[in-house]
């Protein structure tokens, strides 16, 4: 029996028809547009620029952005989220969906905070895929600990002048604007906001870093130099950043896990059609006790996982703020993710450490689900001080 994508996947309560019609939509653009082309552009380390124009086009890049500015959100729940992840993780081509949805973490804080000037000027053409937003956080002495940034922006008349730098920046080398966080008070969280940077500013300078994975995705090391950024450049209130990287954190969790789930899936299809086709000793894989075994742990866990996933997504959609269960939902979705690139990895056997295929690619890229977006050991950590420990 072949094990495909689909019928891996648990029937759902939450779906209806718009998200069922988003899918079909999504996965002909995806099919058409996308799946030809992603081990070229993971190997070539970019995805061409047309191709977000393309995507600005179908409608992905505003899915769930207001239409005002050239989103859609008429109808729009967490699970086409959900559904947008798994279709583009079928890619097994994480670098891919990195590079074409960085605006999914840089736009938010705008869009949620921003002066309808600064939303109007900035979003319309993100959403196009003409421009393209990151977010920029981390700096070199500041990772999981975001309340302890350098990176500082002294008001001055009309502008802030910035001085810092920022690291391993998605998108940073290609990025048109950086929705930055800067410090414009005192130490800690309170002193933390969100500006507005323009990478053409006189002053901002980059560098890029070669990784392990996500290869399509650009990321960057960034440098600003006495920088002068207009005041109206401020997203939210002055010293009121903090709450927003925080709101943002968790969709991007939720988003980061419906990934790691979807990519986890990819990991059974493969290693499960491999396993019915390779035979060895005289029967096939899938006849091997082991083998059957590790298949069916496979799909114990992501089954596990895709109900976590699923009902913290119910919670959020209605309203709710589980932090605890987003924090451990996305420890939960990359620790599938480990177990099932490595069963997979090990189904395949020297085929699957071959380049160009989407497990050898998929192993590549299990840390990044582990440590961006808040590692493992700082997820589990929060989860247990918002449980009362
Ligand atoms: C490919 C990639 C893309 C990224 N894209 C972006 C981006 O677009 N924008 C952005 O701002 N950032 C981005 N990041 C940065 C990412 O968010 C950070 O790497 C992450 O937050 C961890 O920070 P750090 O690397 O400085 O590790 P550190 O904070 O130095 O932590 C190192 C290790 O120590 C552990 N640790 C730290 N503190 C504790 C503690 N209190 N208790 C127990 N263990 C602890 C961590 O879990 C980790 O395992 C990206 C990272 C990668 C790898």
């Amino acid at each position: 029996m072949p094990f495909d994508f689909d019928s891996l996947r648990p029937p759902s309560p939450f779906l209806n028809d718009s998200h069922r019609q988003w899918r079909d939509a999504l996965r002909k653009f995806v099919e058409r547009e996308l799946m030809p082309h992603a081990t070229e552009w993971d190997e070539a380390g970019a995805v061409p620029r047309e191709v977000f124009t393309k995507a600005g086009a179908f409608g992905l890049l505003g899915a769930g952005y207001p239409e005002e500015y050239g989103g859609w959100r008429e109808g729009y729940d967490r699970f086409h989220g959900i559904v947008t992840s798994e279709e583009l993780a079928r890619l097994g081509a994480g670098g891919v969906t990195a590079a074409l949805m960085v605006h999914g973490i840089g736009l938010p804080p705008l869009i949620a905070r921003g002066s309808d000037e600064m939303k109007a000027r900035v979003a319309p053409a993100v959403l196009k895929g003409e421009k393209q937003i990151s977010l920029a956080i981390t700096e070199p002495d500041a990772g999981s600990d975001v309340a302890a940034i350098s990176t500082r922006a002294e008001r001055r008349g009309d502008l802030y002048i910035v001085n810092g730098s920022k690291t391993y920046i998605t998108g940073g080398m290609t990025s048109h604007y950086f929705t930055t966080a800067v410090r414009t008070n005192g130490e800690g969280a309170s002193g933390v906001s969100l500006l507005l940077i323009e990478a053409d500013r006189k002053g901002v300078s980059r560098t890029p870093l070669k990784k392990q994975g996500w290869w399509a995705s650009d990321t960057a090391s960034i440098y600003f130099d006495n920088v002068e950024i207009p005041a109206e450049n401020l997203i939210g209130g002055e010293n009121q950043g903090f709450a927003g990287i925080m709101v943002n954190f968790n969709s991007e969790r939720l988003g980061l896990a419906s990934g790691a789930t979807a990519l986890s899936r990819v990991c059974i299809e493969e290693a499960a059609n491999w396993a019915q086709r390779r035979k060895t000793f005289g029967k096939r894989l899938a006849d091997h006790q082991v083998i059957r075994h590790k298949i069916a742990e496979m799909v114990q866990r992501v089954n596990t996982t895709t109900a976590y996933l699923e009902h913290c997504a119910w919670r959020v959609q209605n309203g709710e703020a589980p932090v605890a269960d987003l924090c451990l939902l996305k420890v939960q979705a990359s620790e599938t993710l480990e177990f099932c690139a490595r069963q997979a990895m090990q189904i395949l056997g020297g085929g699957g450490y071959m380049r160009g295929g989407r497990i050898e690619r998929i192993y590549r890229e299990v840390r990044v689900n582990a440590i961006g977006g808040g590692s493992e050991e700082i997820m589990r950590d929060l989860a247990a001080r918002q449980l009362g420990l």
